[in-house]
């Protein structure tokens, strides 16, 4: 009998890992957002063009690459951010993976344009469908910008998967409003079809919220202040008077990192007991900062979720910080509850 087992393609663990990793357009967003923050970028430019779907360009004044660290990084696995096992447990960049711009440029057309502080030249990659096209050397400025067209040129079912324009844009939007929230001291501008959506400049943490909702936002925040040995919290919880319809404005954020967590959900939740009705809910801008050695993020891709050694505790200091900042601005219950 004959052997019947093979090694995959780069090119094909490529496209698989991009299923992953690559849902939809504001995956491509997130992902690129986060490589420029961990360059060290201090403005960070967005442009889109149609939802997404023909572009998505993320330019930035980050650290920048080699150009040998530029074809490397196209490559499976191939990360700056982490040497070994250990520092898995020590993280404290957004990625280190290693996968985002292998599976994206094997599902797009991708092109790199970067140059490290102090050389003359930069350099360009074209890829498409994990093929490098074409390397050159370049003038441009010293950061780095990647752009990604036809996303999922490859896949049609993927690319007739995607969602109406207005679908997508919102969930570039949601990215962009994540990571924009989780790093107020860097500057973001985004840019829809030539127009331009967002302008957040340098700013506090209040500044940086008010910014993104609206001036009406400033009334209802209040902040939320605490340190244990286990936990950091800062941030703002809105008032109950203003609670909302719709649970568009509850981040949470642990160690910059934008999260969903429905068990710490359900910690604010209980401290607004009585202070709103059934059907509404709190606003809250949270960011949780705990040692890296007690959470881990590496149980999904994406990144969104992440496991707590202790997540009772944090329940517990969570639920009381709140509690104690909303007493602190002399709320009282003040609704009736008509049931
Ligand atoms: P990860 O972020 O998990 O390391 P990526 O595939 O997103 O994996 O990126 C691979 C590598 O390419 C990064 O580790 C980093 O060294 C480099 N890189 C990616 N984007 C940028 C950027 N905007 N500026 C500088 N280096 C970058
Ligand atoms: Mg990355």
């Amino acid at each position: 009998m004959s052997d019947i087992i093979q090694l995959l393609p780069d090119h094909v663990a490529n496209q698989i890992a991009a299923g992953e990793v690559v849902q939809r357009p504001a995956s491509v967003v997130k992902e690129l957002l986060e490589n420029s923050i961990d360059a060290g970028a201090n403005t960070i430019k967005l442009i889109i063009k149609d939802a997404g779907k023909t572009l998505i360009q993320v330019i930035d004044n980050g650290k920048g690459m080699t150009v040998t660290d530029a074809r490397l990084s196209f490559e499976r696995h191939a990360t700056s951010k982490i040497r070994s096992a250990e520092d898995l447990f020590s993280i404290n960049t957004k990625g280190f993976r290693g996968e985002a711009l292998a599976s994206i440029s094997a599902i797009a057309h991708v092109e790199l344009k970067t140059k490290q502080d102090g050389d003359e030249l930069g350099t360009l990659i074209k890829i498409e469908g994990s093929t490098v096209k074409h390397q050159d050397v370049t003038v441009t400025p010293k950061g780095t910008s990647l752009s990604v067209k036809n996303l999922f040129f490859n896949i049609p079912a993927r690319r007739n998967f995607l969602k109406s324009n207005n679908v997508e844009l919102r969930h570039i939007i949601d990215e962009f409003h994540r990571v924009a929230l989780a790093h107020p001291n860097i500057a973001f501008v985004m840019y829809h079809n030539g127009s331009e959506s967002f302008n957040l400049p340098t700013s506090n943490y209040r500044q940086r919220v008010v910014n993104i909702f609206g001036g009406k936002t400033n009334e209802k925040l209040v902040p939320v202040e605490e340190e244990t040995e286990v936990l950091k919290i800062s941030g703002f919880v809105g008032k109950p008077e203003f609670a909302k319809r719709t649970k568009n404005e509850q981040f949470f954020f642990v160690n910059d990192r934008f999260i969903k967590s429905a068990y710490l959900n359900h910690a604010i939740n209980s401290a607004y007991e009585g202070l709103i009705k059934d059907g509404s809910y709190p606003s809250y801008f949270l960011n949780l900062t705990v040692d890296p050695k007690t959470i881990d993020i590496n149980i999904h891709p994406t990144k969104t979720e992440i496991k707590f050694d202790d997540e009772h505790t944090l329940y517990a200091i969570l639920r009381s910080a709140v509690k104690h900042s909303l007493g602190q601005f002399n709320i009282a219950p003040v609704l009736d509850f008509d049931r």
